[in-house]
């Protein structure tokens, strides 16, 4: 089975989606999440991580 890799939109980390311990759905997208502290802060601000994460895939380095 082929592991689809996920980027933790608030700790920035890159974790095997099977790994995630926390999910969430905002605007039609799924996240993951490596630890359940990171889906509270997501939740907290929301946009400013949503941000953050779509600036680092348009800078590739
Ligand atoms: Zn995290």
């Amino acid at each position: 089975m082929e592991t689809t890799h996920v980027t933790d939109p608030v700790c920035g980390m890159t974790i095997p989606k099977s790994a995630a311990e926390a999910q969430s759905e905002y605007q039609g997208r799924t996240y993951y999440f490596c630890h359940i502290a990171c889906k509270t802060l997501f939740h907290g601000d929301p946009e400013k991580y949503v941000n953050r994460l779509n600036q680092t895939k348009e800078q590739p380095a």
